[in-house]
C-alpha cells in the first residue's frame, strides 16, 4: 500500500530487529509508512529484517537507546529491551539501563518533536501475581532484589516515567502490558519456553520442564499482538493505558510441552529441571479493557499459531 506524503507518517521502532519489532516494522511498512528501525542487535538480528531492506521507506540505525537519539518522527514504538529471562539476566545492569535510561531518552525525544509514544511494557510488572486473572488495576507482587528485578522493576520504572511525562508535559502516551507472545522470528536460542520446546522437539532432544510444569502461562500469537499495538497507537488521545494485551487461553507448561510433542510428532521425552527463582506460578490476562477501548481480542488459536511457528523453526534448525 502506498500513502500520499500527507498521510504517510515517519515512525520510529526501537528494538525493530527483534522478534516483535520486526513484525511491527513489516506491518507499518505494509500500511505505507516511513519506518526507522533502531536496534543495537543484542538479541535482534539482521535476518529478521532482511526482507524489508529493499523498501525505500525503511531505514536501519545501529544505536543503543541508553544514549540520546535525535531523529524527526511523528510516532515512536519503544520496544528495545531483551525479553527472555535468559537474555535479560545476562547483563542485568544493562537491562535496567535500557528500560530506564532508554525510556528517558525516548520520552525526551517524543517531547522535543511532539510525537506520540508507545511503550512495550509487560505482564512482569505484576510479578508473581496474587490476583487471577490480572487486571490493569492490580499493582503487582514483585521482588525488587531478585534475578528478574532488572526487567520487572526496570519496566515498572519505565511506566512511572511514561505517566509522569504525560502528567507533567502532556505527552501523548500509550502503555501496553504484553503477556507471553510467540511466533516466527523468535531467536532459536532465546531461552523462552515456546522456542525452547519447539527446537528441542524438532531436534529430538529432551524437553526441559522447569519445576513440575504446573505453572501456567497464556500465549498470544504475534500477528494478533501487532494488530493491538497499531489499534492502540491509532486510538484517540486519552487512551493512555495501561492496557493488557495477550491471549486469555491459559495452560500449564507441561500441557504446552504435550501439545508441541504431539504437533511435531516428536519422540522427545520430558526432562525435569529446577524451577528458576521468582518464576511466576500463574499468569493470565484480563483483556476486558482491550476489548472495550480498542475493540480488540486475539483470533489465532494456539494450534494455528504453533503450526506457523513450528514451520518457521523447522526451516532454520533442521
Ligand atoms: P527481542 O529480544 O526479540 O527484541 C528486543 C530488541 O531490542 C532486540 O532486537 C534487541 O537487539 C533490541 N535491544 C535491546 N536492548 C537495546 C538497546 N539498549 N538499544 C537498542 N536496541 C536494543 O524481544 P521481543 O520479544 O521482540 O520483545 C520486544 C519488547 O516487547 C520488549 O520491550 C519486551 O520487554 C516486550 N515484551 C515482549 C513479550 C513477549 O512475550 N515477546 C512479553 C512482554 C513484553
Ligand atoms: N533526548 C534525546 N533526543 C531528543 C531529545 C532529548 O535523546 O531529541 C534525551 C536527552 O538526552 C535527555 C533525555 O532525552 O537526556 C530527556 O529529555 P528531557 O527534555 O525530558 O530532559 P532534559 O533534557 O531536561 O534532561
Ligand atoms: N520454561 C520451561 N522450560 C524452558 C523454558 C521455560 O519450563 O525450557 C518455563 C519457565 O520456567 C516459565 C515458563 O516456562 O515458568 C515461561 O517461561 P519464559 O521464559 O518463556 O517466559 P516468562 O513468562 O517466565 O517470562
Amino acid at each position: 500500500m502506498s500513502l500520499s506524503i500527507f498521510d504517510r507518517k515517519r515512525i520510529l521502532v526501537t528494538g525493530g530487529a527483534g522478534f516483535l519489532g520486526s513484525h511491527l516494522c513489516e506491518r507499518l511498512l505494509n500500511d505505507g509508512h516511513d519506518v526507522i528501525c533502531v536496534d543495537n542487535f543484542f538479541t535482534g538480528t539482521k535476518d529478521n529484517i532482511l526482507h524489508l531492506m529493499d523498501n525505500p521507506n525503511f531505514e536501519v540505525m545501529r544505536h543503543d537507546i541508553t544514549f540520546p537519539l535525535y531523529v524527526e518522527v511523528e510516532e515512536i514504538y519503544n520496544l528495545a529491551c531483551p525479553a527472555s529471562p535468559f537474555h535479560y539476566q545476562h547483563d542485568p545492569v544493562q537491562t535496567t539501563k535500557t528500560s530506564v535510561h532508554g525510556a528517558i531518552n525516548m520520552l525526551g525525544l517524543a517531547k522535543r518533536v511532539g510525537a506520540k509514544i508507545f511503550q512495550a511494557s509487560t505482564s512482569e510488572v505484576y510479578g508473581d501475581p496474587e490476583v487471577h486473572p490480572q487486571t490493569e488495576n492490580y499493582t503487582g507482587s514483585v521482588n525488587p532484589i531478585g534475578p528478574r528485578a532488572c526487567y520487572d522493576e526496570g519496566k515498572r520504572c519505565a511506566e512511572t516515567l511514561f505517566f509522569d511525562y504525560n502528567r507533567q508535559y502532556n505527552l501523548d502516551i500509550r502503555v501496553a502490558r504484553i503477556f507471553n507472545t510467540y511466533g516466527p522470528r523468535m531467536h532459536p536460542n532465546d531461552g523462552r519456553v515456546v522456542s525452547n520446546f519447539i527446537v528441542q522437539a524438532l531436534k529430538g532432544e529432551p524437553i526441559t520442564i522447569y519445576g513440575d510444569g504446573s505453572q501456567t502461562r497464556s500465549f498470544c500469537y504475534c500477528d494478533d499482538l501487532i494488530e493491538a499495538f497499531v489499534r492502540m497507537m491509532d486510538a484517540p488521545s486519552g487512551i493512555t493505558g495501561p492496557i493488557n494485551m495477550g491471549n486469555p487461553a491459559e495452560l500449564t507448561i507441561r500441557g504446552l510441552a504435550e501439545v508441541v510433542i504431539e504437533m511435531t510428532g516428536s519422540k522427545s521425552a520430558l526432562e525435569i529441571h529446577p524451577l528458576p527463582m521468582d518464576d511466576p506460578m500463574q499468569r493470565c490476562p484480563d483483556i476486558t479493557k482491550a476489548k472495550t477501548e480498542l475493540a480488540w481480542e486475539p483470533s489465532t488459536s494456539l494450534e494455528d499459531g504453533l503450526r506457523k511457528t513450528i514451520a518457521y523453526f523447522a526451516e532454520i534448525v533442521c
